[in-house]
């Protein structure tokens, strides 16, 4: 499969009408892979649109007859499971809020077992991530199953976000390490839950490396009965997808790699300096512990703590770095000196 793989279609395959125009006005745009609609929609409400049913999955084989492209549906039970392959449904997707229950995954994995069956796992709506590797673990110790990969949907985070889901790159960053030979698919949708962002996150997807993005898309965005103030018309995906930037994963020109091995070797001797002061750091820290120890003071000391920030800050323009990045290293630090300060003066 070339890279990035994008696999676009409605949130909801609504109408067969506007299932078939859209996937095939997707089609037409010769920039898609893989074809999507949810006909089995989890919604958090009872009141909203959730989803044609098996009726959906017609329409489906019928945009994969016009379109000759593959077809993805999401499975939230065994029966989902089930019906998508009855009906030659070629990729199926568990859902955010699937992911989380192992029932539910284990009694998809024991449908799709031996068939073949290629499966997209999306990340649980809740940032554990021992969730996703679970549903990851039982899929993939489910024999037969020709190919997993996962996607990345963002993550629920309480109070306000710009974000719909927070992307936290970095978690998934976790996974991606755990799992090197699984693709992994962005899904900037459900992480805005917007329009406007929807390109400055498929271009970070882009330059971390993923290999692929799933795309909402609608002919009627704004009349979607789900999802509608994220879903773009699929002239606006072509041009969105005309305009990213895709990296290679490396770059074997002599120059390049020269160049970049030599700013690498100063980066590690950097890294190998600044630990080992840490550690020093941290071995006063644990001598101011005896003596508070033996004046019998906290180990909390609020002035000095205010007095420690205060000198750095006042450092931060001229050293060209922000006051986030300051305080986010500096509470670190403070952190294990409290916690190597208390094993000294806690010590039963
Ligand atoms: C979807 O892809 O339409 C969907 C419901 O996604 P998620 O499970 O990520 O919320
Ligand atoms: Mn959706």
């Amino acid at each position: 499969m070339k890279r990035p793989i994008i696999i676009s279609g409605p949130c909801s395959a609504e109408t067969e009408e506007q299932t078939v125009i859209t996937c095939t006005k997707l089609a037409e745009t010769q920039k898609v892979d893989i074809l999507r609609a949810g006909i089995w929609k989890p919604r958090t409400s009872p009141e909203s649109f959730e989803g044609v049913g098996e009726l959906g999955l017609i329409w489906l084989k019928n945009a994969k007859r016009i379109t000759g492209l593959p077809v993805a549906v999401e499975v939230a039970n065994a029966e989902h499971a089930h019906k998508a392959l009855l009906h030659d449904v070629d990729y199926v997707w568990i859902g955010a809020r699937t992911t989380v229950n192992p029932f539910n995954v284990k009694e998809i994995a024991g449908v799709l077992k031996g068939t073949k069956a290629k499966v997209l796992i999306k990340n649980p709506i809740n940032p554990d991530l021992s969730l996703w590797v679970g549903a990851i673990e039982r899929i993939a110790h489910t024999r037969g199953i020709e190919n997993i990969w996962l996607v990345h949907r963002g993550f629920s985070a309480y109070g306000y976000s710009e974000y719909r889901n927070v992307p936290l790159w970095h978690l998934v960053f976790d996974i991606r390490c755990q799992f090197p030979e699984i693709k992994i698919i962005c899904d900037p949708s459900h992480i805005c839950g917007n329009r406007k962002n929807l390109h400055k996150v498929s271009q970070i997807a882009a330059d971390l490396n993923y290999d692929g993005l799933m795309i909402e898309s609608h002919i009627y965005p704004d009349a979607a009965w789900s999802d509608a103030s994220q879903q773009i018309t699929p002239d606006e995906l072509n041009v969105l997808l005309s305009s990213l930037k895709w990296r290679n994963a490396n770059n074997s020109s002599s120059i390049f790699s020269y160049s970049l091995n030599n700013i690498r070797s100063e980066i590690d001797q950097i890294d190998s300096d600044l630990f080992e002061l840490l550690s020093r750091r941290m071995k006063l820290a644990e001598e101011i512990g005896r003596i508070k120890l033996t004046g019998n003071v906290s180990i909390y000391q609020e002035q000095r703590w205010n007095n420690v920030v205060e000198r750095i800050i006042a450092r931060a323009k001229r050293l060209n770095i922000s006051e986030t990045f300051i305080h986010a290293i500096l509470d670190a630090i403070h952190s294990e000196s409290i916690s190597r300060q208390n094993e000294i003066m806690n010590r039963t």
